[in-house]
């Protein structure tokens, strides 16, 4: 088990805690705390992390719904300007396809 303590700790689901830990068993938050108390019969090993603020992982739900016509049209590209560009290509090339329809109409 290892316990690290930090400046800061954000459960997210109780207030933050100053001068807290956090105890990582096997990979999961097996406990958490303020200051010195702990579990009495502990042998953790201590990493002080020092001025910093521990918080769950952030997840990125940020979207864009309005390219989701573009679904399948767009390939992932192997750096952001490639995809860009494919995507303002395939934006133009569907604004020309509703216009000509329009004209048709
Ligand atoms: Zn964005």
């Amino acid at each position: 088990m290892i316990r690290y303590r930090a400046s800061w700790i954000l459960p997210i689901s109780d207030p933050p805690v100053r001068d807290g830990w956090v105890a990582i068993d096997r990979d999961r938050i097996a406990a958490r705390g303020a200051g010195g108390r702990r579990p009495a019969a502990d042998d953790a090993r201590e990493v002080d992390l020092g001025n910093v603020v521990v918080l769950p992982g952030l997840v990125n739900a940020h979207t864009h719904l309005e390219l989701s016509y573009l679904r399948g049209r767009v390939s992932p590209g192997s750096t952001f300007i490639e995809w860009i560009r494919e995507v303002m290509a395939a934006r133009r090339l569907a604004r020309a396809s509703a216009f000509v329809k329009l004209l048709k109409a």
